[in-house]
């Protein structure tokens, strides 16, 4: 076997200590929400307002904690704010790793995830840092990222919330919407225009309490995720102390931008992860399913399928990796400010390739298994649901497609 970028001692060690914690911890966990009957990790139960139910809520939360406990929650997080301070290309093995390993279960929650501890919070002041990062790099908290507003969702310099100075605080005023976490979310990251007509120095980003008067968790917005999480969020004169400006005033574009690029570089690791587990659950199917008295995999149309599948993970994944690699790699790496020129084209080829192969990948995972894949609340039934959203948030594969060609034709690029 050759050497893998990025396969390190301590990615090793992690996966090891995540195995261990999936049977020694998520796994009693599983049995227990199981007896509850609120529906699994992620196709849970809604309660009367469509908000997950707040008992598999807690079973994640519970995770969260002990994983936080057990060093496993924040290995993305620099080491000066008590992550792990893991490369990009190692993230990629872990994130692969949690994702294969816990297929739709409730080990998903192990590892911090939109509603955990980020790089743009990072840039926080020291007092922010004891008050919010701190706890959420522990698991003791959750976040929310509240960028999108009901009309303006790509177009992100376009957004109305706005935020004015008034002493040493800051007063914010707007609506935000799609925003995962909503109803659960202890901190939300809010961004907010501060200077109007600035461009990407347009805006600003806070630390809101989410229960600070002003703050209001509004309605569900239901979508085919089916699993109570994305909301809205008002804010009616909130009041920030100016010690919860994350960054400086202007850097708001930039940091959305960081909080972003992380999940588009995400998709790496959990589309490989999830990919593999399909492609694992299609040969078993394809091997104990018959048809004409024997089993389906001999057929020469489902073992295509199958390649199929191989051919999309195997190349998603290696592209992936080459670019995380390469992120590493330039000046600032991939969360620098100011970002790296060729960084955003690079993150834009891992999230279009990733969405686009994986949404194939669980396309022909429901095919294989025919009518069964159909049904609902099986995992390729979700995971068909997960492949279809995936295409949307975090920038949209049409917006990927612009960045990848702005990078091609930057004059010194050639
Ligand atoms: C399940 C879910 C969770 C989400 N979570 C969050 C969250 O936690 N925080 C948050 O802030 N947001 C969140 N979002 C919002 C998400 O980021 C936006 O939906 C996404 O950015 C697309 O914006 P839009 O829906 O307004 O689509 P639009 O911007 O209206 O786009 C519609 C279509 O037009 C195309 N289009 C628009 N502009 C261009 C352009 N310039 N060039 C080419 N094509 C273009 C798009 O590609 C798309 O096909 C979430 C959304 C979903 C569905």
């Amino acid at each position: 076997m050759t050497s893998v970028a990025g396969l390190t001692d301590r990615v090793e060690h992690y996966r090891e200590r995540f195995a261990t914690f999936l049977t020694v911890e998520v796994g009693p966990a599983e049995e227990e929400l199981a007896r509850l009957d609120v529906g699994t990790p992620y196709n849970p139960r809604l309660d009367e307002d469509g908000r997950m139910h707040p008992a598999v809520w807690e079973a994640r939360r519970e995770v969260q904690r002990r994983s936080a406990k057990a060093g496993l929650y924040a290995p993305h997080v620099s080491e000066a704010c008590g992550g792990g301070g893991f490369t990009r290309a190692e993230m990629q093995h872990v994130e692969e790793f949690v994702y294969h390993r816990s297929g739709l279960g409730l080990g998903l929650a192990a590892l911090g995830w939109t509603e955990g501890p980020n790089a743009a919070i990072e840039h926080c002041s020291p007092a922010a840092r004891q008050h919010w990062l701190e706890p959420l790099v522990a698991g003791e908290i959750t976040a929310a990222f509240a960028n999108t507003e009901i009309s303006v969702g790509t177009d992100v310099l376009a957004m109305e919330t706005h935020a004015r100075r008034d002493g040493d605080s800051w007063v914010l005023d707007g609506r935000k919407a799609w925003i995962t976490n909503a109803h659960f979310a202890d901190v939300l990251q809010v961004t907010a225009v501060t200077e109007p007509g600035a461009g990407t120095r347009s805006l600003t980003m806070f630390l809101v309490d989410a229960d600070a008067p002003g703050v209001t968790r509004g309605r569900d917005i239901p979508t085919m995720l089916d699993d109570g999480l994305t909301g809205e969020l008002h804010f009616d004169g909130v009041r920030i102390p100016a010690e919860d400006v994350v960054g400086e005033p202007g850097d708001g574009f930039a940091l959305a931008m960081a909080w972003i690029n992380w999940r588009r570089m995400c998709r790496g690791g959990m589309c490989a992860g999830w990919g593999a587990w399909l492609l694992e659950r299609a040969l078993d199917r394809a091997a104990t399913r018959t048809s004409g008295g024997k089993p389906i995999a001999e057929l020469q149309a489902v073992q295509h399928m199958l390649a199929d599948m191989d051919a999309d993970v195997y190349t998603a994944r290696a592209a992936s990796l080459r670019a995380q690699v390469e992120l590493d790699e330039l000046p600032g790496g991939p969360y620098g400010m100011p970002l790296h020129p060729e960084a955003p084209r690079l993150m834009s080829l891992i999230k279009v390739i990733n969405d686009e192969a994986f949404f194939r990948v669980a396309d022909r995972a429901v095919q294989v298994h025919g009518g069964t894949g159909l049904r609902l609340g099986s995992p390729e039934e979700k995971l068909f649901r997960l492949a279809r959203n995936l295409r949307i948030p975090a920038g949209t594969v049409e917006i990927q497609r612009n960045a990848i060609a702005r990078g091609l034709l930057r004059r010194d690029h050639r």
